[in-house]
């Protein structure tokens, strides 16, 4: 048996095989090889692979988003049969005796680039896609790729970190745990793990080693610790921890139903937050009363392109109709910093957490904003539609969006579209907003602190960096004060005050949040009747 340590990000006990995941690839080796013939089977092989995946993909796009939406898979088929594609593929492991990877890559570079150079912009896109075509079969040559039938069952990850790219990939129901060398409590894959109620460890002193892959193991999320080939002893224990636990999740089930009130009577509004469409699902079971946070940037690292107003639209329509009525607050797109993402063609920054992200990529890529806004108006005939901005730090940004916001409504106005009432809020996580709330607020329906990101600007401590973990004191008194003074300016000019960062689900700091007034908590799904269960005890 062998055990290893880590930081714990969620309690709870998993047992299953690892799945040791290893970073795609991208560098491609270029090998000598001798029998053709074979290698040749081999590119055969993961060419049929992919085409079963692109098979599968198309349907399920046309299923959740519609056939036009779905096409792009159908052009990948083809472009994956096209003869020139497959002859130079093959020609140049027969005449040049390369490996497979390396006469996909070439193939793969010198198509593109013949695409890039035409005349016609249609042509111009297929470029991309043979370069997604061409990175699928190599990821599926060296073994790098995770796809849904590489886990076959559900599965602990075993990483060395996890970008938000790469987590959206994974199909979320194979998914028992997640264990990483590196990570941060505040990091999204720690966020992630939460949403998906499962255990997670981070900062683990385990070896990314392939040995263990398809091995026995048991997450400790309580104890921080994961066991490889568990002895029986130990698993007998932890068949009877996961029990335990299991039992005392079940008795939080009269939490259900229940009204999420104060001793003396005050109601909170007790939120979820989601990455996706696939999160509802968590949020209805936990009877969470609507969704406090929808990173609606999840939705971009989910694709290869662009979304287009469509797919957004139809994203945002099935969260509102499936809250039927709840409250459902969308936060614009949020990248930058560790949620990169290809296709924006982000630069290289030196300090990307203070850099080119969020509202500001919003602000000065304003076809990429109002397609978003225009997708959630939209929407908002639908349900119960909020909408809130990130990283603010000023006014003039707010006045900046809501000339946006004004023009996407007239523009509906004018094509007949049917718009209904939405909040326009606004995220509190730069200390700049915080101590200028009180000029925020006459202009905003309410504020939602982000305590992640607030934490990390309060204190300069970077939330990715798990060195500093040591240093990092979540209940520091200055971002009790900045959260305390948010609140305060709110109720001041008329807004109300939510926190949906992490430390939202805190249960050491819920009285204190209740005593500063707080109206609204949106946590991770699985944390909703525990903390229901808290604030009726205040
Ligand atoms: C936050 O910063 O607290 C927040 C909720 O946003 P994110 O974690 O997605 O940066
Ligand atoms: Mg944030």
């Amino acid at each position: 048996m062998i055990v290893r340590e880590g930081k714990s990000v969620y309690k709870g006990v998993a047992i299953g095989s690892i799945f040791v995941y290893r970073k795609a690839e991208k560098a491609v080796n270029k090998v000598e090889i001798e029998d053709t013939a074979a290698e040749i089977a081999r590119f055969e092989a993961a060419k049929e692979k992919a085409m079963g995946q692109l098979k599968g993909l198309y349907e399920k796009a046309r299923v959740d988003v519609g056939e036009e939406e779905a096409m792009i898979f159908d052009v990948h088929q083809m472009l994956l049969d096209d003869l020139d594609y497959n002859e130079s593929i093959t020609g140049i492991i027969e005449n040049d005796k390369m490996n497979a990877e390396y006469a996909v890559f070439m193939t793969g570079e010198q198509m593109a680039a013949m695409f890039l150079a035409m005349d016609d912009d249609y042509m111009r896109g297929r470029a991309a896609d043979i370069h997604d075509i061409s990175d699928r079969l190599i990821s599926i040559l060296n073994g790098t790729q995770v796809s849904p039938e590489a886990m076959p069952e559900p599965v602990i990850i075993v990483a060395e970190d996890l970008a938000p790219s790469e987590t959206v990939q994974f199909d979320k129901s194979k998914l028992l745990a997640i264990v990483t060398q590196k990570g941060s409590a505040n990091s999204h894959t720690a966020i992630l793990a939460r949403t998906m109620n499962i255990p997670s460890l981070v900062t683990t002193d385990i070896e990314i080693d392939q040995e263990y892959h398809g091995r026995q193991a048991v997450v400790d999320g309580f104890a921080g610790l994961i066991y490889i080939d568990p002895d029986e002893e130990t698993m007998a224990k932890m068949v009877a921890k996961k029990k335990k636990a299991d039992e005392q999740r079940a008795l939080l089930q009269e939490m259900k139903g229940k009204e999420t009130v104060t001793q003396a009577g005050k109601h909170i509004h007790l939120y979820s937050n989601i990455g996706g469409v696939g999160d509802v699902d968590a949020v209805l079971e936990n009877d969470s009363e609507g969704i406090g946070l929808f990173r609606s940037e999840f939705l971009y690292l989910g694709c290869d392109d662009y979304p287009s107003e469509e797919v957004q639209f139809e994203a945002y329509k099935t969260v509102l109709s499936k809250m039927n009525g709840k409250k459902v607050i969308i936060r614009t797109l949020d990248i930058g910093a560790d949620k990169q993402i290809d296709y924006f063609d982000l630069p290289k920054e030196e300090n990307p957490a203070l850099g080119y992200r969020a509202i500001r990529i919003c602000l000065t890529r304003k076809e990429v904003f109002k397609t978003q806004l225009r997708a959630l108006f939209r929407a908002s005939a639908f349900g119960n539609l909020g909408i809130m901005f990130p990283m603010i730090i000023s006014v003039k940004e707010i006045e900046q969006i809501k000339e946006m916001v004004e023009e996407v409504k007239l523009e509906l106005a004018r094509e007949d579209v049917a718009v209904g009432d939405v909040e326009l809020g606004i995220m509190i996580e730069t200390p700049a907003a915080a101590v200028t709330s009180d000029l925020l607020a006459p202009h905003v329906d309410f504020f939602s602190i982000g305590t992640n990101d607030l934490s990390q600007y309060t204190l300069a401590i970077d939330r990715q960096n798990q060195s500093l973990d040591n240093f990092f004191d979540p209940h520091h008194e200055a971002i009790l004060r900045l959260i305390q003074m948010t609140i305060e300016n709110a109720h001041k000019y008329g807004a109300w005050c939510g926190i949906c960062g992490e430390l939202g689900a805190d249960e050491e700091l819920t009285a204190k949040f209740v005593q500063m007034g707080i109206d609204e908590l949106s946590v991770s799904p699985g944390y909703t009747l525990d903390l229901r269960k808290r604030i009726r005890e205040c």
